[in-house]
């Protein structure tokens, strides 16, 4: 097998050092010395031992960022300055891509054809926003010719970023970003899950000159842990956040006692909708990757795929015997397609699932349980599809976050339309047609904050990602996220006497 043995990793220095919280600059151990350990999801061997963050851990990890925002040297920079720290942020990620694809795989079991991306993206988007530090503008306004009015563009201040195990890498460049770039100082906690990668960057950001007190990470858990004393934090500014849609909900309740500002990325139940029409290997290529990628943990997952049904046979037959191919592993085997999934919950969850669905009639048509033998250590679930489904069921309505795929026939395009919008979601969506106009129309009809056509799961720094609905508000990525990181001045001087 040509699986990276763990003597080889280049990542092994990074593992073995001991795992500390990044404080004003400084590497710490939780105040209570409480800790617990990550594990690889692939044979369910610990990795490494964390500190447990806890609430002392969070005040002082906002003092030094409250310290650093008032009166450090992050805000004395000049634009220019802070763009330059950023690009060499990104420069130092990118040259340890190896090390973070290695440490993603181990940490959230994604195979390495996926984790081989995750430092060149996040480098991507740091250098994007490194870009913007010195385009934040304000603007002068002819509101009465008494007065000179202008806006400033300012800083939010202290921002907490508390981040999911799906994207452990890129999350932390969607938020610190253009956080940094717009002269916040931070707090990021990581998901229990996956601290790993984080920590990674707290050291390169470190080296790239970013000054103490400006980048702090605690790590810790959510509920009454570091997550939640981050949120309700009352020297806190903003929180960003991005996960399930009922921790949104406790995130969103926690932030009331300072009223915060508060952006959420949460859950989805995007429709990939498939019509007869459509270059059928390409929309099946991509009805996979809609599902299977990152073990369906993603929240833009093509959950629900909606087939036109003088197509469903052919392309059901097609789709299930590629599924039934795919190479189930170790993330760290380059030959595999689809890894573990994050942990022992996460399983049981989907498991659970695969029960509700047969129990309301939903048809199993392959995968549907844990794959055992060789795999049986890890956290496993088979690459799953089910057929006959309704859209009212609960594998339709209800995000799963894993490899299952719910596919439901349609014959008109009014029919799907208003199917797609049946849900509490409204995260992505996506259309297969060589009709522009059902193209158009899908894109224009589907309430979701980001429609595909012809394409899935296509990201650029400069596009702006985000939901409708229960699938959170406010956008990051592209422009909009430097809105999310600022405050508007409005500024009016009398030129009267
Ligand atoms: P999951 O339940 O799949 O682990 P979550 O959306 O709950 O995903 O977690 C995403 C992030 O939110 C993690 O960093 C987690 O620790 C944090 N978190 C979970 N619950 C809370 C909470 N009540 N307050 C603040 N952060 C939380």
């Amino acid at each position: 097998m040509a699986i990276v043995q763990e003597q080889e990793l280049s990542c092994k220095q990074f593992l073995s050092r001991p795992k500390k919280m990044l404080i004003d600059g400084k590497w710490v151990e939780a105040e209570s010395g409480k800790t617990f350990d990550t594990l690889n999801p692939a044979n369910a061997e610990v990795l490494a031992t964390i500190p447990e963050g806890g609430k002392a851990d969070i005040d002082k990890a906002v003092n030094a960022a409250r310290k650093a925002f008032e009166h450090g040297p992050w805000r004395k920079k000049t634009a220019a300055e802070r763009a330059h720290c950023l690009y060499k942020l990104a420069d130092l990620i990118e040259e340890r891509s190896i090390e973070f694809a290695q440490l993603e795989t181990l940490d959230n079991g994604k195979p390495l054809k996926e984790s081989r991306f995750a430092a060149p993206t996040a480098a991507g988007i740091f250098r994007y926003y490194a870009g913007w530090a010195t385009k934040i503008e304000g603007e002068t306004i002819n509101a009465n010719n008494s007065f000179f009015t202008y806006t400033l563009r300012e800083p939010i201040g202290v921002v907490g970023l508390i981040i999911p195990w799906n994207f452990p890498t890129s999350m932390v460049a969607w938020k610190l970003g253009p956080a940094l770039a717009c002269g916040n100082t931070a707090i990021l906690k990581p998901a229990e899950q996956t601290p790993l990668t984080a920590l990674y960057v707290g050291e390169l950001a470190l080296e790239a000159g970013i000054p103490e007190g400006v980048v702090n990470i605690v790590t810790g858990f959510g509920p009454n842990g570091a997550g939640e004393f981050l949120a309700s934090h009352m020297d806190v500014d903003k929180v960003a956040f991005t996960g399930e849609t009922a921790t949104g909900r406790e995130i969103l309740k926690s932030s009331l006692g300072n009223l915060k500002r508060v952006s959420l990325e949460l859950g989805g139940k995007a429709p990939n909708i498939v019509f007869a029409d459509a270059d059928i290997n390409a929309a099946i290529n991509n009805a996979m990757t809609g599902i299977f990628y990152n073990q369906g943990q993603v929240c833009c997952a093509g959950s629900r795929l909606f087939l036109e049904k003088s197509i469903h046979d052919e392309f059901m037959s097609k789709m299930i015997e590629r599924t039934n191919k795919m190479r189930q592993g170790p993330g760290l085997d380059e030959k595999t397609d689809i890894g573990p999934v994050v942990s022992k919950e996460q399983q049981e969850r989907i498991l659970n699932y695969v029960n509700i669905a047969q129990s309301e009639g939903a048809k199993l048509a392959c995968g549907g349980s844990a794959p055992g033998g060789d795999l049986e250590k890890g956290y496993y679930v088979k690459p799953t599809i089910f057929e006959s489904v309704n859209n009212n069921m609960r594998i339709a309505q209800e995000e799963i976050f894993g490899p299952v795929l719910a596919v439901i026939p349609f014959s008109t395009i009014d029919e799907v339309t208003e199917q797609a919008n049946q849900i509490a979601y409204g995260l992505s969506g996506a259309v297969w047609t060589q009709d522009v106009k059902k193209a158009h129309k899908l894109a224009a009809g589907i309430k979701a904050g980001t429609i595909w056509v012809n394409c899935y799961n296509k990201f650029d720094p400069s596009m702006p990602f985000g939901g409708y609905k229960m699938s959170g508000y406010g956008r990051e990525l592209g422009k909009q996220a430097i809105e999310l990181y600022t405050n508007i001045k409005s500024v009016w001087v009398n030129l009267g006497d």
